[in-house]
């Protein structure tokens, strides 16, 4: 994107400005278009663009942006990435003028119209939005905000450093990342699935707000985001449960043409869906039932074979649990798949105890 006229400046103070340029562009160039030249590194996107250079042992930040909102939305963006990358480590942001806005761009309330199940674990909630048009044909996820049962919304603002002010105490919500797995536009509603996943001892509040879900729920989608349809005449598709409302919409959104191959880790045949697209489409369903004892890895194993037999030319979208997508990815990088080719994603962390 180029013509903008919405700017603003900043300046980073991390530990280690050419560490944290390094984890920028590192983790940026599966979102955006990356260039680096010494100690400049500049980042297109749909959003706009982030020119980030270490000066005075700071990174200065120079946002460029097509509107108001895409402007705040990188502000955003960009700041709470560069805390996350700082991590423990003493970390300051400033920014050249407060944000001019009073609400998020990009959260969106929206009204549960039903709830059904689409497979014995997987439930569709529909909910009706004002302006689905975000939604259609862009990213595919979204952050999921449920207010406390029985009381009003508060919904996020703005910290003074770009991050999200997230609200507390009573008013705290509940935030999970979901994928939107279709778009009616015609009827301005939004389907998101809902992987029922029974956690022994563990609360699973955004599977249970689905399960509970009722007409008239309020809640707001934060997005969408990260995680766009891949544009390739070949797509590999990996994942397990959680990632199949993906899968399925990337399916079902391909054009003419495509080649997609997608190995799909399920619990049994009762959790297979059938899945449409206008591509050549062949699926292969993994039934953990069916595993026999201790084989913990089946995935991971087709997972790396499928690549084995892939070509540069080919997409590698890849989504399931972290560990195994750490294995995935180490498989990939080691076979120096090209990083704008591959979409590598943990999507849920296995005993991860919120009790
Ligand atoms: C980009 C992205 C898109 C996603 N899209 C979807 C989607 O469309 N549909 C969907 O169902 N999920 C999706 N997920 C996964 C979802 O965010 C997680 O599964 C989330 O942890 C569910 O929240 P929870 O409150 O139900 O359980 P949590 O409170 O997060 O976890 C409770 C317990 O359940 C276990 N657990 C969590 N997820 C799973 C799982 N999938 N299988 C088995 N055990 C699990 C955890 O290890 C933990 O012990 C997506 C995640 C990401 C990052």
């Amino acid at each position: 994107m180029n013509a903008a006229n919405f700017k603003l400046s900043g300046i980073a103070v991390p530990v280690s400005p050419a560490d944290m340029l390094e984890e920028i562009c590192e983790h940026f160039v599966e979102h955006a278009e990356v260039e680096r030249k010494d100690d400049l590194a500049v980042l297109r996107s749909k959003l706009g663009v982030a020119r980030i250079r270490i000066e005075n042992a700071q990174l200065q930040i120079e946002l460029d942006c097509p509107t108001r909102e895409t402007l705040h939305m990188s502000r955003t963006i960009l700041a709470e990435h560069l805390f996350y990358f700082a991590q423990d480590q003493p970390f300051e942001l400033t920014w050249s003028e407060p944000t001019s806005l009073s609400a998020l761009p990009n959260l969106h309330e929206v009204t549960v119209v039903s709830a059904h199940d689409v497979t014995p674990h997987m439930r569709r909630v529909i909910f009706s939005c004002t302006n689905v048009t975000p939604f259609v044909h862009g990213d595919m996820h979204v952050r999921l905000l449920v207010p406390p049962k029985g009381k009003p919304p508060a919904w996020p603002g703005f910290r003074e450093d770009g991050r999200i002010a997230w609200p507390e105490g009573e008013n705290a919500l509940l935030v999970r990342v979901y994928t939107i797995r279709a778009v009616d536009s015609d009827r301005g509603e939004l389907w998101i699935d809902f992987l029922q996943h029974p956690a022994p001892g563990v609360s699973t509040p955004g599977a249970d707000f689905a399960r509970d879900a009722r007409p008239g729920d309020v809640a707001a989608l934060l997005g969408p985001g990260a995680g766009g349809l891949p544009e390739a005449r070949s797509i590999l598709l990996i994942g397990d449960e959680s990632a199949l409302p993906a899968i399925a919409r990337i399916a079902a959104e391909a054009p003419p043409g495509t080649n997609l191959r997608a190995i799909i880790e399920v619990e049994d045949k009762a959790e297979e869906q059938p899945l449409q697209t206008d591509g050549v489409l062949n699926v292969q369903w993994l039934h953990r039932a069916s595993y026999p004892n201790g084989a913990a890895d089946v995935l991971v194993s087709e997972a790396k074979a499928a690549i084995e037999g892939a070509d540069g030319e080919t997409f590698v979208w890849v989504a399931c649990e972290k560990t195994d997508v750490r294995t995935i990815k180490t498989f990939l990088k080691a076979r120096k798949h090209d990083r704008r080719m591959m979409y590598v994603a943990w999507y849920w962390e296995r005993d991860v105890n919120n009790a």
